[in-house]
């Protein structure tokens, strides 16, 4: 079924009918019937008023490094897609929410420019980063954040630097409907070849630990607080375990992987799964740290 939308939000640049298995790095789900791809902000705020003016929801999609979505989606998806401008001010980078985590971290690292080096091996968009607070080797976006722009779910713009309780451990405020647009760091300028061996440690880390070579979508668990949800899954003898063509991989208990031709479906199975036993073995119940969408 079509949702009939009124023109001004047809007017906006969009695609109908794109597989999620094309837009997540899970390579799973069905059809997003609705992409928006603003090219401005002033489209991304006519989109959101639209929506608001409409009582229609939306999702807000980066690079779905971070997704499980089930089914086909018929509500309309905001990606954003404004042109990959880094604009740099002394020892601070701005950055439009669009533009790719690792290749922003690699842009701070070719200006000398140290503090983002946590972000070299985390895909995804910035916007997607900042939403999650995404992190890594003990930093994480807030230590850097400076200010940011966003949308309200109302469709108010809004800049400005981050407030206690804005931010937590792979969350933050910016959901239902908020858009980040946005984001600015403050970094040290620092000689690059420095930054590129520390880039380079921490990629070998992950080289050694995660199964990079097969579709995944990170850390599918949050760590409990003082624990560790791959240790936990570990533990409870699940690696290898498989629902069709999703496992728990082998090499890292946190990450699920695609052997090819997985269904988000078989995905969901798998995680309900790990959650249940490794609740009945370890009293712990596992929060996901993914996000699954289904209409
Ligand atoms: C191999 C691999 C390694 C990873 N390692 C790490 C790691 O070390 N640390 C870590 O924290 N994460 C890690 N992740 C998870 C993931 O990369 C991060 O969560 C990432 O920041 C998600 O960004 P995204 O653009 O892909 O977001 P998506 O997956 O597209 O979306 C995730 C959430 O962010 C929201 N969102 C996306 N863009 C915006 C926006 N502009 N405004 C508002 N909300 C938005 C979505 O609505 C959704 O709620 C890893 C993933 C993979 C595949």
């Amino acid at each position: 079924m079509t949702r009939p939308f009124p023109d001004d939000l047809l007017g906006l640049p969009h695609r109908r009918d794109v597989p999620f298995a094309r837009l997540t790095t899970l390579g799973v789900g069905g059809l997003c019937r609705w992409l928006f791809e603003p090219t401005t902000e002033a489209e991304a705020q006519a989109f959101v008023r639209a929506c608001v003016r409409e009582g229609l929801p939306w999702r807000v999609l980066g690079g779905g490094s971070n997704l499980v979505v089930l089914g086909d989606v018929e509500t309309p998806v905001l990606r954003l897609a404004f042109p990959k401008l880094v604009q740099r001010e002394g020892s601070e980078l701005t950055a439009p929410a669009s533009h790719g985590h690792i290749a922003l971290a690699e842009a701070a690292t070719q200006a000398g420019l140290s503090g983002l080096e946590f972000a070299s091996g985390i895909p995804g968009s910035l916007g997607g980063a900042i939403r999650m607070n995404a992190g890594a080797y003990g930093r994480e976006w807030v230590d850097v954040l400076t200010r940011f722009r966003f949308l309200t779910p109302e469709g108010e713009l809004v800049e400005r630097a981050p407030e206690p309780g804005d931010f937590r451990y792979r969350g933050s405020f910016l959901t239902a409907g908020h858009v980040v647009l946005s984001a600015t760091a403050r970094l040290a300028t620092s000689d690059p070849e420095t930054i590129r061996a520390q880039v380079a440690e921490y990629r070998a880390k992950r080289g050694t630990s995660q199964p990079l070579s097969r579709r995944n979508a990170g850390c599918i668990f949050k760590n409990p607080p003082g624990q560790s949800a791959g240790r936990l899954i570990d533990a409870a003898g699940l690696k290898g375990l498989r629902v069709g063509d999703a496992e728990v991989s082998p090499e890292h208990a946190n990450f699920l992987v695609n052997h090819g031709q997985a269904t988000a479906a078989q995905f969901a199975e798998l995680m309900e799964r790990v959650r249940s036993r490794v609740l009945e073995l370890h009293g712990v119940e596992l929060e996901p740290e993914v996000e699954i969408w289904r209409d």
